[in-house]
């Protein structure tokens, strides 16, 4: 099942448990825009390419819409509306004052220069800057998209609307960016992972963790639970995956990687299959990479007790009857991955403050948000009697509903 028929069926399950009406529903679902713009470039031997951005405002009910910019050759409308719409219940879920929106161009980055780089994200900006805004809608980075191509889109907007740096989030420490921000999405992951343990009586030290993704994402939560004496006995990037039953000794393998070696290249672990890393032998799966990971293929051979969805929408929803079924515990993605967006708005709340946190109070915030949220998912659970996913979805889309009603539709 693709990626936006997926979400439909995760909001559709909420608005029933929640008894919304078919409506409001429909109104909710609807994107806010859908923005198509073509981007071409002369590339650095003088021929010239064309490449296709999105950028879909989902809902901005409560808040400026908010989500990152991916550049990824799946970057596709389906995928894009998908990912919008999970960035609405995502922000209401943490519970900042924003709504959902998520952008992407078609592209492979590791086959443009910088330079190439920098002229798409720049021509990319040109054509959409009149339609985010610093009370609009507030790009930041997501997948094969960092804190250099943010600073680019800050640069270029700024040339049309003065000195903006809260146009986006994710930039880099000099240009107004956060403490902590790109360690955020890694280190919420990791409190999530022990707000849902605590719950179970356990916590991460002494478990055993196989994580997809050695990215942004996935190299933080393992330095992150490395550090908590987690026990981490698989890791993967795109190149390959490797094993170790008595633990990856993960500072090495960063320095290794920051050396310029390959993950797969790691003397100190056995090289295993990519597609054996998800059901490897372990009590936390965290798959940090592409969706739509865990499917109908292979989700009857899981071996984790609990999988906490760094990525977005890594379940296919098959796959989740199939673990639910199991016994597997998911946290979804729509709470788990949370820090990058709270940690963007505490970004975005000191631009606009014009005053620094320093990265304890980021930090300490982070975690605040993250427990309070898994508090109110497991209260949804309990009144609707539900699983994980279903809780944060009706938690997200029910404070949205209650938004938009409040509103109201008055032209
Ligand atoms: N791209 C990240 C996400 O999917 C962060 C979005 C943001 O900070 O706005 O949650």
């Amino acid at each position: 099942m693709n990626s936006f028929a997926a979400t439909n069926r995760n909001f559709r399950h909420a608005v029933k448990l929640l008894g919304l009406d078919s409506k409001l529903a429909k109104s909710l679902l609807i994107p806010f825009r859908e923005i198509k713009v073509e981007c071409t470039i002369p590339k650095d031997d003088g021929s010239i390419h064309s490449y296709v951005g999105f950028r879909v405002q989902h809902d901005n009910a409560r808040g400026p819409m908010k989500g990152g910019i991916r550049y990824h050759p799946e970057v596709d409308p389906d995928e894009v509306n998908a990912l919008a719409q999970l960035m609405t219940w995502k922000t209401a879920v943490a519970d900042v004052p924003y709504g959902g929106a998520k952008g992407g161009i078609g592209c492979s980055p590791s086959d443009l220069s910088v330079s190439e780089l920098e002229r798409l994200t720049r021509i990319f900006t040109q054509k959409i800057h009149d339609l985010i805004g610093i009370h609009t809608d507030i790009p930041a980075p997501d997948m094969g998209t960092n804190s250099q191509t943010m600073a680019w889109i800050f640069d270029e907007y700024s040339k049309f609307h003065g000195h903006s740096p809260a146009i986006v989030t994710g930039k880099p420490l000099d240009l107004g960016g956060s403490l902590g921000r790109d360690a955020a999405t890694g280190r919420g992951v990791v409190f999530a992972t022990e707000a849902l343990l605590a719950e179970h009586g356990k916590s991460i030290s002494g478990l055993t963790f196989a994580i997809q993704g050695f990215g942004n994402v996935g190299s933080w939560a393992a330095d992150l639970i490395h550090g908590r004496g987690g026990k981490i006995v698989a890791i993967s990037d795109v190149h390959g995956a490797i094993r170790k039953p008595d633990g990856i000794d993960i500072p090495a393998l960063s320095k290794h990687k920051a050396e310029g070696g390959l993950l797969k290249d790691f003397k100190d672990a056995d090289v295993m299959d990519q597609n054996e890393l998800l059901v490897q032998e372990c009590d936390v799966l965290i798959p940090c990479a592409l969706g739509g990971v865990l499917n109908n293929e292979n989700a009857a051979n899981v071996r984790a007790k609990y999988i906490i969805e760094a990525a977005n929408h890594p379940t296919d929803p098959d796959a989740d009857e199939i673990l639910s079924k199991k016994g597997v515990t998911i946290l979804p993605d729509i709470y788990a991955n949370a820090g990058g967006v709270i940690v963007s708005y505490f970004e975005w709340v000191q631009n606009i403050q014009g005053f620094q946190w320093n990265e304890e109070k980021v930090n300490v915030e982070l975690q605040k948000h993250m427990n309070d949220a898994f508090a109110n998912i497991k209260s949804m659970c309990k009144t609707h009697d539900c699983s994980l996913r279903m809780g944060a979805f009706t938690l997200g889309v029910n404070r949205v509903a209650r938004a938009t009603t409040l509103r109201g539709w008055e032209a």
